[in-house]
């Protein structure tokens, strides 16, 4: 059985000398896949450069709305630059956050504008994050479908069943990660059950937000089985299926077949 990890943030900044380790750890546990993911300039180009030497693994380059009001005036032109390339699978992570008051509404807007209208001239997905703003998202989402195709990525999903519902017809995929786990979180196995099987993506958000029974600790690729099994359980499916299906869908959405 083989896992694919959609989103990942394997950078020496995050996991020092450990990184080779965690790469491995990932393989031995069937997690042969990943798509390793950029917040800033700096952290696009080393994922860049790994995606490079480790087979396997893709990456996405993009400024996390978080960050956007502090980042240096040449940054953005880093990423523009890096996404050229064809280095690179995906734009991202972009999206808002109206939860965290890190950067001004109008500025997490613009950013993620920028980044939708690059994803759709370079013929890339978009990966977007979004804390209790996804009816703005799913409005910029409309916006951008009106004007071309575009494939976009939810990550880390907790929205409503009918959110879901909207993500889902307007051609999203939505990504799980360990919050899913969580005894708490039967809501949100809920909104999992009526994801389309070719639309469920699942990750670890590594180093972030561990499952189940790592809760606290520091995340890693290996832990997506953690994710996959309860998804599987929740959805009344077999783990086999289910790895294959979000393995299929991702090495689809970010070309890495
Ligand atoms: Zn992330």
């Amino acid at each position: 059985m083989a896992f694919y990890d959609s989103h990942c943030h394997l950078d020496p900044m995050r996991y020092g000398e450990d990184l080779p380790q965690v790469i491995a750890r990932a393989r031995s546990a069937g997690v042969t896949k990943m798509t390793v993911i950029g917040t800033r300039a700096a952290d696009s180009e080393a994922a860049a450069d790994l995606a490079g030497r480790e087979p396997g693994l893709v990456s996405a380059a993009g400024i996390h709305p978080n960050d956007v009001a502090e980042i240096p005036a040449d940054e953005w032109d880093r990423v523009v630059r890096l996404l050229s390339t064809g280095r690179v699978r995906a734009v991202g992570e972009t999206g808002l956050d109206w939860f965290r008051d890190f950067a001004p509404r109008e500025l997490q807007r613009d950013f993620f504008d920028r980044h939708l209208r690059l994803a759709q001239g370079l013929g890339l997905p978009v990966v977007i994050h979004t804390r209790e703003s996804i009816r703005d998202t799913l409005d910029m989402l409309h916006d951008a479908l009106r004007r071309g195709p575009l494939v976009p990525v939810l990550h880390s999903f907790t929205g409503t069943p009918a959110e879901a519902a909207e993500a889902i017809a307007m051609g999203c995929y939505l990504g799980f990660a360990g919050m899913v786990t969580f005894r708490s979180a039967g809501d949100l196995r809920e909104v999992a059950k009526t994801v389309p099987l070719d639309r469920l993506l699942i990750e670890t958000d590594s180093p972030f937000l561990s499952p189940e029974p790592f809760r606290g600790r520091r995340n890693e690729p290996a832990h997506v089985i953690h994710t996959a099994r309860c998804l599987a359980i929740a959805r009344g499916e077999p783990l086999e299926k289910l790895a294959a299906a979000t393995t299929a869908n991702a090495e689809r959405v970010f070309s890495n077949g």
